[in-house]
């Protein structure tokens, strides 16, 4: 099986460093919001490349982490921690935060069939494995002290932008005025920060109350659990130039040596070929597309059509197709499946051998989705061509096996224009915030322009036109 590896710009040969167990890290999602769908496709990826090593006879030790902590609202070590403005704005603990966007979370990838690492760690649960790493990290002379905090020294670490292949002079020359005059080179990063009075998250250390910067926690599980070299490191393309750059500077400056042998990442979505931003009102979550007529796994038939490495543009015309597409899937399946079987079966193994080959060059999945269309389009319907697409579909995750909706045509009808969805997203709100008198009115309004909301448990609601127009 071959894989893109970052590090090198080059398409490998795969092989575990230990027999058929690959370990695998891959960076979990900050648990202060919905995850949105381009977070999604990025676990997708993940998902994906999970599926094929299994399929490929190997067994995975995967990790996930968490982040309920560190993350600023600047990667590049500015603004709150994210958590904390949560926590801080919807005054609730992080911890609350943290629980209600997790389990948020895992209900989308169970949603989507993303199967779950085999371990999925808190980066609150190992504050003391991050603070030994950085304690050992200053005492090899890496980490410094500043007044706001500990920062690790880059031009202690010669191989550093090698993932990225940042110019460090170029950066240098260009970098806008430094907010910690402190810091001896602008792309130093925090190891760790001394918590300000009104900062909720807070823990002991050697410098007082203070909390994990976000780049230890990857490191520091990462090796507590895969140890001190392993398999693969996944994450988005955005991971690349910081967070990445610097979990290789902190992981290897203290091993000494290389800690990751694949680095392979996920290339973004936008939306309306821009970037998906609040301010925009183009950020969208599973539970949204849900609202709107559309299932999860259409969303992930919409992005097995793109390869990992290559952009994808998120349109509803295309995630319209999308789920036209896996309906008309489903549907031949079931003929095929209803056949008889009594009939000599096809010779499939053209296909089979297609589909394996795209799987192993770097997940090819749009072209292995492609064989699947031709093997079950062409020849006669038989039962044969039913298993084996559902093998092929161990891969693709997308539950060929289900019955096509019969409601198909009505659910298409049902599309939610984005101004009721918006009505509806600030009724869930306002709901949350238990004034009642603001959601009555929202639902007055959005009952008005002819739709009903009909709540369900944990604040979740689906929205229905009241009547054919
Ligand atoms: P975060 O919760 O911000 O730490 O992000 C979770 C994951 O989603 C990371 O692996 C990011 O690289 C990835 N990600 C963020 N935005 C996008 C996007 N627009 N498209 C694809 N992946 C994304
Ligand atoms: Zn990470």
């Amino acid at each position: 099986m071959k894989l893109y590896n970052t590090l090198t710009r080059q398409k490998e040969e795969f092989q575990p460093l230990k027999g058929k167990t690959v370990s695998m890290y891959s960076c979990g999602p900050t648990v202060y919001n919905y995850a949105h769908i381009g977070n999604m496709r990025t676990y997708i990826f993940m998902d994906i490349l999970r599926r094929a090593l299994k399929r490929n006879g190997y067994t995975l030790k995967g990790v996930m982490n968490i982040t309920d902590v560190g993350h600023l609202l600047s990667d590049g070590d500015e603004g709150e921690d994210k958590l904390n403005k949560a926590a801080r704005e919807q005054k609730k603990s992080p911890a609350e935060i943290a629980a209600f966007y997790t389990e948020a979370f895992m209900a989308d990838i169970e949603k989507l069939n993303i199967g779950k690492p085999e371990l999925i760690a808190k980066a609150t649960d190992h504050i003391g494995e991050m603070l030994e790493f950085v304690v050992k990290l200053c005492e090899k002379g890496y980490g410094y002290e500043t007044a706001d905090g500990i920062y690790f020294d880059i031009s202690r670490f010669p191989g550093y932008g090698k993932l990225s292949g940042i110019n460090l002079e170029e950066q240098r020359a260009g970098a806008r005025v430094e907010v910690n005059p402190q810091k001896r080179n602008p792309a130093d990063f925090a190891l760790w920060k001394k918590a300000a009075p009104e900062h909720i998250m807070r823990w002991d250390s050697p410098w007082g109350p203070s909390y994990p910067g976000w780049h230890i926690e990857c490191s520091a599980m990462s090796r507590k659990y895969l140890g001190p070299l392993f398999d693969i490191h996944t994450g988005g393309v955005d991971h690349i130039p910081i967070h990445h750059e610097n979990e290789i500077a902190q992981s290897e400056a203290l091993e000494g040596k290389k800690t990751v042998n694949f680095w392979v990442h996920g290339e973004f979505m936008m939306v309306d070929n821009g970037k998906m931003s609040k301010s925009l009102g183009n950020v969208y979550t599973i539970s949204d597309l849900e609202g709107m007529g559309y299932s999860a796994l259409d969303f992930r038939y919409f992005c097995l059509n793109a390869h990992y490495r290559k952009k994808l543009n998120f349109t509803f015309e295309g995630l319209t197709g999308a789920k036209t597409a896996l309906c008309n899937l489903r549907t031949a399946l079931q003929a095929h499946k209803a056949a008889p079987a009594a009939a000599p079966a096809p010779d499939l193994s053209g296909y089979q051998k297609d589909f394996a080959e795209a799987v192993g060059d770097d997940l090819n999945i749009p072209y292995a989705l492609g064989v699947l269309w031709t093997m079950v389009k062409e020849g006669k319907k038989h039962p044969a061509v039913y298993a084996a697409a559902s093998e092929m579909d161990t891969v693709f995750g997308l539950s060929l096996d289900r019955l096509p909706p019969a409601e198909e045509k009505k659910s298409r009808s049902a599309v939610i224009p984005a101004e009721i969805l918006r009505l509806a997203e600030q009724r869930r709100q306002a709901r949350l915030n238990k004034d009642y008198k603001a959601s009555d009115s929202l639902r007055a309004e959005i009952e008005a322009a002819g739709y009903a909301v009909i709540d369900k448990p944990g604040n979740e609601y689906e929205i229905q036109p009241k009547a054919e127009k």
